[in-house]
């Protein structure tokens, strides 16, 4: 079995031009424009790489951003650039039989199977796939899921050798990423990976981590953040009511509390909040040990704190008109 990383390059239509008009038999969020890959053996030495360009036959006009970003002149697209069907089997054929796949990110495979659809091929062969980046938050202190590939470089002291933003470069740095995880344990964990990022946590846990937990459906940052402070403020060891102290704001809507359970001390609360499609906000919640690691350096953070930092939720105070008159 040999390990494929692969990278592309897709061009979009200019929003409002007559191309991003077209209605097109399947549905495509890019038309693929350049494959970049690179073959890793089940040993993880990088092998091989392969790339290649493509004419678009869709949107044939490079929209000037990605043309921006990646550097490709439409003229030389229109002089290099194969048809998307011709790639396709030269990049099957180098391929080879017996492949995983692995991309940084959700978006590569989903657009590849698009544009083979889109041209009536085969799909099966994309079949066995992961994303590189869960792998790596599972087997790193990912704290966020959407890393840059420039950030999980310097994560692991790898030095950008090739360009950025052309499919083969990005493809070669990713397959040095990869090449330092442990692929076969980071596939066979995969599923839990992908329910953990679903959950909304990213990578692994701190040392000193007693519970993670998710909690729904509140109305806004404000209610989410009081009902973690409030009723869901529950001792890990004996679920008795905790005490807070102030949340800090950390990047990435994260916050961080210390909260006290009158029997068995300190904990650190860190939660994060996300925004849900129907509006409600999500949190997601680790509770630490006050011992551990993390739960000191939330102590370093508060003693120099500064009181701009601290969100207080305010209190619901009643209105002078609602309080009943003393008859
Ligand atoms: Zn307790």
């Amino acid at each position: 079995m040999n390990y494929i990383v692969l990278d592309m390059e897709w061009n979009q239509p200019w929003p409002g031009s007559p191309s991003s008009k077209k209605v097109l038999p399947v549905n495509i969020r890019g038309e693929i424009i350049q494959i970049g890959a690179v073959r890793i053996n089940e040993e993880q030495f990088v092998e091989d790489e392969f790339q290649i360009m493509i004419k678009p036959k869709y949107y044939r006009h490079l929209n000037r951003r990605v043309s921006k970003l990646t550097g490709i002149k439409e003229a030389k697209l229109r002089e290099e650039g194969v048809s998307f069907p011709e790639a396709i089997e030269l990049f099957r054929r180098w391929c080879g039989e017996d492949i995983v796949f692995l991309t940084w990110g959700f978006d590569d495979i989903g657009i590849l199977r698009e544009n083979l659809r889109l041209f009536g091929l085969e799909e099966d062969w994309t079949e066995r796939w992961f994303n590189a980046q869960m792998i790596f938050n599972a087997q790193t202190d990912g704290s966020t899921s959407q890393k840059a590939l420039k950030t999980a470089m310097e994560m692991f002291s790898i030095e950008a050798t090739r360009p950025a933003h052309d499919a083969l470069g990005d493809a070669y740095h990713t397959a040095l990423i990869c090449a330092m995880l442990n692929l076969k344990q980071g596939m066979a964990e995969y599923g839990a990976a992908l329910k953990s990022h679903d959950n909304g946590f990213h990578g692994a846990e701190l040392p000193g981590c007693l519970d993670r937990k998710v909690f729904y459906d509140y109305a806004d940052k404000r209610a989410a953040l009081a009902a973690m402070s409030g009723e869901e403020n529950l001792c890990p060891l004996c679920g008795s009511r905790m005490l807070g102290s102030r949340w800090f704001a950390q990047p990435g809507h994260r916050y961080m509390d210390l909260a006290t359970c009158p029997e068995h001390g300190k904990f650190l609360i860190r939660v994060r909040l996300s925004t849900q499609p129907d509006e409600t906000v999500r949190v997601s919640r680790l509770t630490y040990e006050a011992t551990s690691e993390a739960a000191q350096a939330y102590a370093r953070r508060a003693e120099k704190a500064d009181p701009e930092d601290a969100v207080r939720p305010r209190r619901r105070r009643r209105r002078r008109s609602e309080t009943p008159k003393a008859e």
